[in-house]
Parts: structure tokens; C-alpha cells; sequence
């Protein structure tokens, strides 16, 4: 038994046909899982839908309308990347609902995985880059309405940029700062950022990314850090571990919500890091070493992973969980 919940629904399936984002990884974790005696039945919640004054939180009543009413235009399709059906918008409400559980349960139990969600290229008025909910943003709002957090932080690390977290988050009054990684531009304000509906400075937003990916524009997160392409193992860990440092001393989050993406992985067909699964793994291993030693809850999310192997993007999803049960199995076994 682990010593936290894992949200999954097998409802979490997108229904988009054949695709670079294979849809059916998320059942294939829960069974690897399973398989492995890493997790057993008792460890997974199922999660409820969000409800639309959950996502009105974050997203326009606007494009909400278009999504419930099948309303989008073919240009707006096209930019998310994915086939619009109801189905779809069924899936990504219950991955959003899985995020708001897996806050709820990080805030009572120290860590929450939610098996889905990550969609950070979704923004308040359209969805971009195979997203269509910004599931974890939504969260993040849903517990500040419920009281139950101010502040919050997003660590992303996904190997593209968190685009659309950077919008809805964007007016948090705290000054955009670029890593030096690589001689890249210092990023001013995002254009077009609009302000999110809870407090300012309320949302901390570090995003760890390859620069020359998608998103070609980056609207500004609180810290942005532009790797090199082919970035590996060494470099991105101690880019990592500097902006964590960073963030960490600049604002003191209720809660973080880490966006564990698997496409920083060296064959992954949409990245060009160069990151092994074992520096994935120490990757997470971080994270969750940093949050447990100021005590700070985590709630976890997956966002993309497009291994040239599907079993390597399992491998590395999984992982993510090992890395938590590793770090808060001592936690309390002391
Ligand atoms: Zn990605």
C-alpha cells in the first residue's frame, strides 16, 4: 500500500483516434502499477466530474460555450490538435475533477497523484497543443475558493513551456525572470495575459522547458528556465534544483502542484532534451524532496509523454509515484 492516493478513472481515456498522444497510458500505468505490486486496488480514488462553475474559475464562459455546445470554429480545432467530440470534453471535465480531488486529498494526506491531467497549454479563452482544461489551474482555484490554500505554486516540467498556466496565472505581481541557461531573450510581460480570478500574487509559476519547442511564444511564467536542446541528465538537474532553490525563497506556497511531464525523456518523438528515465526519476526524487523538507503539501499531474515506446513513457509515469513512495515512506517510517 502506498502511503498516498492515486486519483484514476478509466473514463481518463480521450477518444481521439490514432495519435502522437497515446490516450490509453494512463490505464497502462494503473496496470503497470498494479502488475509490479508498486500500488494495489485500495490506493486508487475515482474521481467526480468538475462542474462548469469550477472551470468558469479559470476558463471564459465564452469558449466553455463552445466546448459544451460543439461550437468551435475549424481553426480553434486545429489549434488544439486534437478532434473535438462531447466525448472529449467528458474526459478532460473528469481529468479537471481528478486534479481537484488529488488537491483535496494532497492538503489532507502531504502528496495526491492524480493518473491524468497537465493540460498547461489550455488557456483561459482557448485550448492549444493537445489541451483543452487547464485541469490543474482549475484545482488551484477550486481550493482557494474553498478556502483551503492562498497561494499555490506550479512546477512544470514538461519539455514545452507552460504556455497557457503562464496566462492564467499571469498577473501575480511577481517580476518574470529568465534562467541563463542558454544566451536566450529575457521574455517581458506575456501579451494578451489576463488576470486570474483569485488574489494577486497568489500563484507562483516555474516552468523548466526546452527553448526551441513549442511553444514558440512563451508567455512569461515567475521563472522560466530555457534549456539547450539535447540538455541531459547533469545540467538539467542542477537547473532544476537552482530554480527550485529560487522559487522556493521567493514565495512560500500552500500548496505545489507538480506538472510531471515525461517528455523530457531523450526519445521522445515531440522533445529534444536528452534526459535518461533514471534522471527523470531523479527528477521527481527532487521535487518531492524539496516539498517534504519545507513541508509543503504536492499534488501531482502528468501532462505529456510521447516516447518513441509507450512502455518508456509508463516506465517513466510510474516512476514518478516510486519516487514519492520512496521519499514519504521514510517520511513515516521515522
Ligand atoms: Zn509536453
Amino acid at each position: 500500500m502506498l502511503p498516498f492516493k492515486l486519483v484514476y478513472s478509466e473514463k481518463y481515456y480521450l477518444p481521439i483516434g490514432e495519435h502522437v498522444f497515446r490516450a490509453d497510458k494512463y490505464r497502462l500505468i494503473r496496470e503497470r502499477l498494479l502488475q509490479e505490486h508498486a500500488a494495489d486496488d485500495s490506493d486508487f480514488l475515482v474521481p467526480e466530474s468538475a462542474s462548469e462553475s469550477d472551470i468558469l474559475l479559470v476558463h471564459s464562459p465564452h469558449y466553455i460555450n463552445k466546448l459544451m455546445e460543439g461550437s468551435l470554429s475549424a481553426r480553434e480545432e486545429l489549434q488544439m490538435e486534437i478532434p473535438y467530440s462531447p466525448q472529449v470534453v467528458d474526459a478532460f471535465m473528469l481529468h479537471t475533477g481528478g486534479s481537484i480531488m488529488a488537491a483535496e486529498r494532497a492538503l489532507q494526506d502531504g502528496v495526491c497523484f492524480n493518473l491524468g491531467g497537465g493540460f498547461h497549454h489550455a488557456f483561459p479563452d482557448h485550448g492549444e497543443g493537445f489541451c483543452m482544461i487547464n485541469d490543474f489551474a482549475v484545482a488551484i482555484r477550486v481550493m482557494q475558493r474553498r478556502g483551503k490554500i492562498q497561494r499555490a505554486m506550479t512546477i512544470d516540467c514538461d519539455v514545452h513551456q507552460g504556455n497557457g498556466t503562464a496566462v492564467i496565472f499571469g498577473n501575480s505581481g511577481y517580476k518574470a525572470g529568465t534562467l541563463p541557461s542558454w544566451p536566450a531573450p529575457v521574455m517581458g510581460s506575456a501579451p494578451g495575459a489576463s488576470p486570474g480570478k483569485g488574489n494577486a500574487k497568489d500563484v507562483f509559476t516555474i516552468s523548466l522547458h526546452q527553448e526551441h519547442n513549442y511553444p514558440y511564444s512563451k508567455p512569461a511564467s515567475s521563472i522560466d528556465v530555457n534549456l539547450p536542446d539535447g540538455c541531459g541528465d547533469e545540467e538539467y538537474l542542477a537547473w532544476l534544483d537552482n530554480a527550485l532553490s529560487s522559487g522556493l525563497r521567493q514565495f512560500e506556497p500552500d500548496l505545489i502542484c507538480y506538472v510531471a511531464g515525461a517528455d523530457p525523456f531523450r526519445q521522445d518523438q515531440l522533445g529534444g532534451l536528452s534526459l535518461t528515465i533514471e534522471g527523470l526519476k531523479q527528477r521527481d526524487d527532487l521535487i518531492f524532496r524539496a516539498a517534504r523538507a519545507r513541508s509543503i503539501p504536492v499534488m501531482s499531474v502528468y501532462a505529456g509523454g510521447y516516447a518513441s515506446r509507450v512502455e518508456d513513457t509508463v516506465t517513466i509515469h510510474c516512476n514518478t509515484v516510486l519516487a514519492a513512495a520512496e521519499v514519504y515512506r521514510t517520511v513515516s517510517e521515522r
